[in-house]
């Protein structure tokens, strides 16, 4: 069967397959094109347009134009059409997740989930579009002391792909709740998604201009054009630290505000007072979403060492029960790597950390029947200051290592540059307390091994980023305060 039609064979709709770039409400082509491979057989999907510099100016003055009069419309206005769009997501939810599943490679369950997971950002900030209000300070007869707040202006987006359609969810929704327009680049593993996400915008009548989406596989160049841009106020970007600190780089020459969401490197600690089993059940979902291909996945998992051995007896006999398969299949559970070079570098971290004295439980290699895959892997007597403990797998290996006092286990979580999301299972709510405070990261999650949701502020500290998406905080980075004072 060829790529398109193995698409369209599972589409309902077949409108929501675009392979066009999407400028200033146009579907527009070039005379280049990308593939896009499904990662778990490397069949060709899709060619889509690959843009260049002309298509990125394009895209920057449509959103520049359309802000003028979209930062201008009335609250409520924007709030009804984010609505739509949420509903129109629901209503192709089926859809979306085959194509999420079919160009990512995640299961199929995982792909509806992020759906409706990146639909819920749109539908939240609907309704803080209607809560955005300044401040009118009391400054005696003669004086009006006003706080407006304000659009920032036109917002570059670059997003990963391991949640090619949340990730622009979570920016875009707060991006136009507030009055600005967007310039989006997605990943160039996964530009489908973000495709059919504009055409169902398109759908229910988001003015032209306000969403743009510039599918390329030249990353840097439109990195530097939208950093270089006089018209472009605020970078928002998704992805791993190294460009996110290039990209602040770039930005400060414009002095462009910025929210960086960036790499992790999780610890996931169990206490001797945890519910072990609870604590079995928080590690599969923490560490096997996405065949481990999050940036709040368990990257370290700290296990007290009076409960080590029989923990990690109870998890392997867990993870032996993971469905390794095509993502399209409903009971799939650990999927294709997004690429050869992922599995190489998830292979070659197990590898060495073999070397340097771990031990394998469960898995341990690539998978013999599909070399796309890496089998769900469980390592013990992992040290803390191995490899496989201080850089992102992305891969679905769980480490276990031990430790004895609970100082011992803060300063051994701590000593990462990365502060993104942080576990812990324990039953005593004085050590909760005392960790929320000393555990440095944006986020931990105490007895749970899922962390995030539109209501709460999504974000890391130190080199995992700046800004937060989601919660009522999530809008504050796309509105400036003006000071106006009237005498
Ligand atoms: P990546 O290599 O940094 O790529 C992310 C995006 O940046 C892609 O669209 C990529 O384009 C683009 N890009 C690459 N080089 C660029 C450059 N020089 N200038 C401008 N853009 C550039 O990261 P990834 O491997 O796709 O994603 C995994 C990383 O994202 C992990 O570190 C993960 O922890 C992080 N992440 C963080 C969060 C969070 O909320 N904190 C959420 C998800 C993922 P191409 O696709 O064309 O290369």
């Amino acid at each position: 069967m060829a790529s398109n039609e193995t698409l369209l064979a599972i589409f309902m709709n077949e409108s929501l397959l675009k392979t066009q770039a999407y400028i200033d409400g146009q579907w527009l082509t070039t005379d280049n094109q990308f593939k896009v491979d499904n990662p778990f057989d490397n069949s060709h999907l899709a060619d889509v347009t690959d843009c260049n510099q002309e298509q990125f100016q394009q895209a920057i003055d449509a959103a520049s134009n359309a802000f003028t009069h979209w930062s201008q419309t009335s609250p409520k206005y924007r709030s009804k059409l984010l609505l739509a769009w949420y509903q129109n997501i629901l209503e192709h939810q089926d859809d979306l997740a085959h194509t999420l599943t079919l160009e990512q490679g995640k299961p199929i369950a995982e792909a509806r989930n992020e759906i409706v997971y990146g639909a819920n950002y749109i539908k939240w900030f609907s309704e803080e579009a209607l809560r955005i209000n300044g401040d009118i300070l009391q400054s005696g007869l003669d004086k009006q002391t006003q706080v407006l707040k304000l659009p920032v202006g036109v917002v570059g987006i670059i997003t990963p792909w391991n949640f090619p359609q949340a990730m622009i969810a979570r920016k875009v929704a707060p991006a136009l709740a507030a009055g600005c327009t967007v310039v989006i680049k997605p990943a160039a593993e996964t530009p489908l998604s973000a495709l059919a996400m504009a055409e169902l915008a398109h759908q229910i009548g988001i003015p032209k201009g306000v969403i743009n989406i510039i599918p390329t596989t030249r990353a840097k160049e439109f990195g530097k054009a939208i950093t270089a841009s006089k018209k472009v106020r605020k970078i928002s970007f998704t992805g791993s630290t190294a460009v996110g600190k290039l990209l602040l780089k770039q930005a400060a020459d414009n002095v462009q505000r910025t929210t960086m969401e960036l790499g992790g490197n999780a610890p996931f600690i169990v206490f001797d007072d945890a519910d072990i089993d609870a604590a079995i059940d928080g590690l599969m979902v923490s560490k096997f979403r996405n065949s481990g291909q999050t940036c709040v996945c368990a990257n370290r998992i700290f296990i007290h060492d009076s409960v080590y051995d029989q923990f990690a007896k109870q998890f392997v006999e867990k993870v032996k029960t993971l469905s390794v398969d095509n993502g399209l299949n409903e009971t799939a559970k650990i999927t294709a790597l997004i690429n050869p070079k992922a599995v190489s570098k998830v292979s070659d971290l197990v590898i060495k950390a073999k070397q340097q004295g771990a031990q394998v439980l469960f898995g341990g290699s690539v998978s013999p029947a599909n070399h796309n895959i890496f089998l769900p892997t469980v390592l013990s007597d992992v040290q803390a200051d191995m490899s496989i403990a201080c850089e992102e797998i992305f891969g679905p290996v769980a480490p276990l290592i031990r430790f004895n006092t609970e100082q011992q286990v803060i300063d051994l979580a701590n000593n990462t540059d990365a502060g993104l999301a942080c576990y812990v299972f324990t039953e005593d709510r004085h050590r909760i307390r005392r960790l929320s405070h000393l555990l440095e990261f944006g986020m931990i999650a105490f007895n749970e091994g899922a962390i995030s949701n539109e209501m709460a502020p999504f974000g890391g500290v130190k080199h995992s980023g700046m800004g937060r998406e989601g919660s009522k905080y999530g809008i504050d980075d796309y509105l400036e305060l003006k000071y106006v004072s009237v005498s």
